[in-house]
């Protein structure tokens, strides 16, 4: 027989094999079946012979021998020593929950192993700053780049909004209200100036569309329903009508011949990915009693999936990037795999390099071990189904794929509608379902909305059905093509013309990451990328700044169509500029300005005082003028 500290060994050991084999999601339903038989068992044919620790016990719990007394006494039915039983489940509880903190601190270093070292000192490095971020030394420090980091917000930005109306500010209310005029022209004379940056068709991605015709058409449609709510749908019935099919025609793009899919209209991507990764929080909680629910995703995938685990309290394990492609690590996701997975989380095509994960692999791997793929279309959503069609080399990535479970879609990127709207799929109604609020109790009366919102904008719904519609499957094909073919040449361009860049992530999509070549250095250093595109922001390019690697992209959109070789001449001069810098300044007099020395910075910090300057943008944002 064996003692208890024999027992508690083997049962840990057990506990902490079989809490990694993703199997035991399927026997943890009837853990309360094997609970109850367990104790039946015990009571029934005597209890186990105790060794370590129980004798400690019992002097501690000598009061309760009165209890125990009591019991002997009055209760014949319980013909047990009950001082007895409550010191067995005593240690029983204290094994089991060391149980839980061995496993917590295996699956910790199991996590960490794999990160790298990198991302091991980085972590080391932000214990030690949360230890001395208190001392005076360090605080002035952080001080002193805050306040240079306010100073650089003010002069680039908020020194712009201040002269907005002659510099007139209103903190309080104005006492008698301004004449409607007036604002008309304050916000007409500000969108005038503000029109013209994105006009010249420089920006990446935050213009998808933007011909004036296509805007005004949109401003009327939102304008015949400007005071809408949806949740009344007794007054509005005919937002049924555009919600559902808004939903039905994006489905009609992505699902891959399956009629079960279903979906609802969101007010945007982040949104979309929240309620997809609700969803199956919930259900997997109902189907495999999932009560501490993980989820893998590449650390490529949009900030939008570690804000809303950390909304919905799910763990969220990241997986690196394949080095070449910059694909998820399929192999990284297997091991990731456990009992609590709910979802894995994949990208067509990624925000920073635009990369298509391998979905199809995915697929086959969620359904083996029967958890849900997320597809993030959020970007591609209605660019990749139309490029697919005209027969450009793009993987599979919708619900034809076997294994996907939801996808999100964003109608306010490429579907030109305006921004404050995005399409969340389903395979079935059953994960759909799963995403809802549900609430009968309520004072207020029944309650239940699909989203997060409670009250919508019912304007919002009625201009993406009509930019929907009036782009029509021919527009956005025209449109799907223009924007592919603009992103290849570019790319091709660098690669042919510019050999101190690197377009890295191949060009499936619409993105053109580029950053510096480490094989062709200029004077022994690779060109910094961020110095380019500052110089780029010089000439009125507004290109994404990205990290990890350092790169910037170009998201290609209608405004880029036609724009290739402006592009391409622009970002040639800039390299040149920088080249001849490079071979005429020494590294050490060369001073880096902007986004460089923003990235550059922070590079080399831990999150911790990142995570201040970033709170600081914040605040300066929303603080007065
Ligand atoms: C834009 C984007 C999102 C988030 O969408 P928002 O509309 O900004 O909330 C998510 N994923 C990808 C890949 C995106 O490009």
């Amino acid at each position: 027989m064996l003692s208890d500290g024999q027992f508690a060994l083997l049962l840990f050991g057990v506990v902490v094999i079989v809490r990694r084999w993703h199997f035991y999601r399927y026997v943890r339903p009837y853990m309360p079946v094997f609970v109850v038989a367990g104790c039946v068992h015990y009571l029934y044919s005597g209890k186990i012979e105790h060794g370590i620790g129980y004798d400690v016990l019992c002097e501690e719990l000598s009061i309760l021998d009165s209890v125990n007394a009591w019991f002997v006494t009055f209760s014949p039915i319980i013909a047990f020593d009950i001082r007895a039983v409550i010191k067995d489940l005593v240690v029983l509880v204290g094994v089991y929950h060391l149980c839980n903190y061995c496993t917590q601190v295996y699956n910790w270093v199991r996590e960490m192993v794999p990160m790298g070292l990198h991302h091991f000192i980085k972590y080391c490095t932000d214990i030690a700053y949360e230890a001395i971020k208190e001392f005076p030394v360090v605080q002035d420090k952080v001080d002193e780049e805050k306040t240079k980091f306010i100073a650089t917000i003010d002069a680039d930005i908020k020194s712009k909004a201040r002269v907005i109306d002659g510099g007139s500010m209103n903190y309080e209310l104005p006492q008698t209200g301004m004449d409607q005029s007036h604002v008309l022209n304050i916000m007409k004379s500000c969108t005038q100036k503000e029109d013209e940056i994105w006009e010249k068709g420089k920006v990446s991605g935050g213009i998808y569309h933007g011909d004036r015709d296509h805007i005004n058409f949109l401003n009327e449609a939102f304008n015949q329903y400007s005071i809408s709510n949806p949740l009344h749908t007794d007054i509005w019935p005919s937002m049924l009508k555009y919600e559902s099919e808004i939903i039905s025609m994006t489905a009609s793009l992505v699902n891959g011949g399956h009629e079960s899919v279903c979906g609802c209209t969101t007010s945007g991507g982040t949104e979309s990915i929240i309620l997809a990764i609700k969803a199956h929080r919930d259900y997997y909680r109902r189907k495999a009693n999932i009560t501490a629910p993980e989820m893998i995703a590449c650390t490529s995938a949009h900030a939008a999936v570690d804000k809303a685990c950390e909304l919905l309290n799910i763990k969220l394990i990241k997986v690196p990037m394949r080095p070449k492609t910059y694909e998820i690590d399929v192999q990284r996701v297997v091991e990731a795999i456990t009992c609590n997975t709910v979802l894995i989380y994949s990208s067509a095509p990624s925000f920073p390099q635009g990369v298509i994960d391998p979905i199809t692999e995915l697929g086959a791997i969620a359904s083996y071990y029967e958890v849900g793929l997320h597809v993030d279309g959020c970007l591609g959503g209605f660019v990749l189904p139309f490029a697919k069609r005209l027969g450009y080399d793009i993987p599979d990535f919708d619900f034809g794929v076997k294994g996907v479970t939801s996808m999100s879609l964003d109608t306010h990127k490429y579907g030109y509608a305006l921004k404050g709207t995005s399409v969340v799929l389903y395979r079935n109604s059953n994960y759909r379902a799963a995403q809802y609020f549900l609430y009968p109790e309520w004072p207020g009366g029944f309650y239940t909305t699909a989203t997060l919102a409670g009250s919508r904008s019912g304007g919002m719904i009625a201009q993406t059905w009509a930019s929907m519609v009036t782009v029509g499957m021919d527009g956005y094909m025209e449109y799907a093509r223009g924007i592919m073919d603009t992103a290849k040449i570019i790319a091709k361009g660098i690669e042919d013309t510019m050999p101190e860049l690197l377009c890295i992530g191949g060009t499936h999509a619409m993105v053109v990451c580029i950053a510096g070549n480490p094989d062709v250095r200029v004077k022994g250093e690779v060109v910094n990328i961020h110095s380019i595109g500052d110089a780029m922001s010089k000439k009125g390019w507004s290109l994404n700044s990205l990290q990890l690697p350092a790169s910037v992209h170009l998201c290609c959109t209608v405004r880029h169509i036609g724009r290739h070789d402006l592009f391409l001449r622009e970002l040639r001069e800039c390299l040149d500029e920088q080249k001849r810098l490079m071979m005429e300044v020494d590294p050490m007099d060369r001073r880096l300005h902007g986004n460089a020395a923003v990235y550059g910075l922070a590079s080399s910090m831990p999150p911790g005082p990142v995570k201040e300057l970033l709170t600081t943008y914040n605040n300066c944002m929303m603080d007065k003028l």
